[in-house]
């Protein structure tokens, strides 16, 4: 089906499913998996809305691209990949999916959910998890995406918060913020001004006196006999406001215990599960947008998210971020006179992944627990480190001019022996230094200088 005056990019293979029937025919045709799938002309909304889900649990369909052709939802839109455009743009985003897709494993996103979710941020440059208010939900937001990947098995807002804590996702923009029951989670609350004294809800707002001659106060139809005002606790006759009484603000009166009050306590009530709870009492809840963090990207591109180089997280660790504003900062106090001298080192493992292969994943974690367990009886707590996308080490060295710097690189060249097996196959340990101010280059900050250190 080729659209008139277009040139396509390539013959992608975009199965067209019009109904749940269509699905089993497009997974099991002999020509293997189809590109990307549209999903149109459905019986019903909810249709389309299955078949979606079908593909994004699915451990074969997951990241194929999925356009919609017809009208659809907050959420179905939130875990597809846009509507059905020309075929031309379909082929091309279908593509770009694909070729991010192959530097993946597919082995490792058949065996971890974690990945899958990663991978399919990773194959859609820019795509940001989005929470999508539904009001008739219980807690009002929820994460599609996260909720189709996992078939719904998962508890997508804590599922999110784990792969955020572990650094994989980056905090984006704050959508909104709840309250919500802390029995049942629970979105749906009734705020209701009761009595302080007996909690009923029955109360209302009154005008009340205040008598100058015994100074009680009181609702005003305590005050009215027979048309004319007196003090029902004296016996005053009320005549003139100002001189008499006067009117203090209004209060409230408990229908149920005739308790009077100036403020009502306010309580809320769950509209599901019927719990009461102060309103200090409730769980806050943020919903903020998602997107994948530099050691989201090495996961997916390392299949693994306990991956090999995590052991030298314990390095006074430094998110790729803060860490390039340190670097940034220590740049330019490397400028002003004094000058502050610094170093900068990357220690990186050409043949890791080769001996992995050869030792075994058990056996080369063990080296690389060593290797990590050295170093940092080499660094000080004023080091940071940081790793790049290609799993190097940056160290951070403040304070520390080109003799410091020589003797720990030694020091980390020379563990590379210490990591010789009984086969004689060694970790190969490649370090890099810089000293600043003598490196420094005018007007390098730190994306350039690190884009510097890799070439
Ligand atoms: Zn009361
Ligand atoms: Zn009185
Ligand atoms: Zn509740």
């Amino acid at each position: 089906m080729k659209d008139q005056g277009s040139e396509h990019v390539s013959e992608m293979n975009l199965f067209f499913l019009t109904g749940p029937g269509d699905l089993p025919a497009a997974l099991s045709s002999g020509e293997g998996l189809p590109d990307g799938f549209i999903l149109g002309r459905c019986g019903s909304g909810s249709e389309c809305g299955h078949m979606l889900r079908e593909l994004r649990k699915g451990d074969e369909t997951a990241l194929l691209p999925v356009f919609l052709k017809d009208f659809s939802s907050d959420r179905e839109q939130e875990a597809a990949d846009g509507p059905a455009r020309t075929r031309d743009e379909m082929e091309k985003l279908a593509l770009k999916i694909g070729n991010r897709l192959r530097d993946v494993d597919e082995q490792a996103l058949r065996k971890s959910l974690d990945l899958r979710l990663l991978a399919f941020l990773y194959s859609r440059e820019g795509k940001k998890l989005r929470p999508v208010l539904d009001p008739f939900s219980r807690e009002l937001y929820s994460y599609p995406l996260a909720d189709y990947l996992s078939g719904g098995l998962m508890d997508s807002s804590r599922w999110l918060s784990e792969l955020l804590e572990k650094g994989y996702l980056e905090e984006e923009t704050l959508t909104d913020r709840i309250r919500a029951c802390p029995k049942c989670d629970g979105a749906h609350l009734n705020y209701v001004d009761v009595c302080p004294f007996c909690r009923s809800m029955d109360i209302r707002r009154v005008p009340f006196v205040h008598c100058f001659t015994c100074g009680r106060v009181g609702p005003q139809e305590a005050f009215v006999r027979e048309g004319s005002m007196q003090c029902p606790f004296c016996g005053a006759r009320l005549r003139h406001i100002g001189s008499d009484y006067d009117r203090p603000m209004d209060n409230y009166l408990c229908t149920s215990c005739s308790q009077t009050f100036a403020e009502p306590d306010v309580s809320c009530r769950c509209f599901l599960c019927g719990t009461w709870s102060p309103v200090d009492g409730l769980s806050v809840r943020s919903f903020r947008e998602y997107s994948l963090s530099d050691k989201g990207i090495i996961a997916v591109r390392s299949g693994n998210t306990d991956d090999l180089y995590s052991v030298f997280d314990a390095l006074n660790y430094t998110k790729p971020e803060p860490f390039r504003y340190i670097l940034d900062w220590q740049l330019q106090l490397s400028e002003r006179p004094p000058a502050e001298p610094f170093s900068l080192m990357v220690i990186s493992f050409p043949n890791a992944e080769k001996v992995r292969e050869t030792v075994g994943r058990k056996k080369v974690t063990e080296i690389m627990e060593s290797v990590a367990k050295r170093l940092r009886e080499n660094i000080r707590k004023t080091d940071i480190s940081t790793r790049t996308a290609e799993n190097d080490l940056l160290l951070l060295l403040p304070k520390t001019g080109e003799k410091g710097c020589t003797v720990l690189a030694s020091k980390v060249r020379a563990l590379e022996k210490e990591t010789r097996q009984p086969d004689g196959l060694v970790l190969e340990i490649s370090v890099k230094t810089m000293v600043f101010p003598r490196d420094r280059v005018e007007g390098e900050d730190a994306v350039l200088l690190m884009e510097r250190l890799k070439g």
